[in-house]
């Protein structure tokens, strides 16, 4: 089972959880602040392939509200 590492938008901190892959979007509440306004890091295990970061996540994006946006990256 792959690691994920989520950073809180609200207070910056880092999870890093093992779920299955089909739950790499879902939205992961912050266990510092207990926000859902999370958003998923590059995967440990899965950093070599492509390289590329995927943002946003399952959370919706603070600025424009899109549940996958990788334009406005925080
Ligand atoms: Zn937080």
């Amino acid at each position: 089972m792959p690691i994920y590492e989520y950073v809180c938008l609200d207070c910056g901190e880092k999870t890093e959880v093992m779920r299955p892959i089909k739950d790499a979007d879902a939205p992961l509440a912050c266990p510092k602040c207990q926000s859902e306004h999370t958003s998923r890091l590059l995967s440990l295990f899965f950093a070599t392939s492509g390289g590329r970061v995927v943002a946003g996540g399952g959370s919706a994006c603070s600025t424009c509200s899109s549940s996958s946006c990788s334009t406005c990256n925080l």
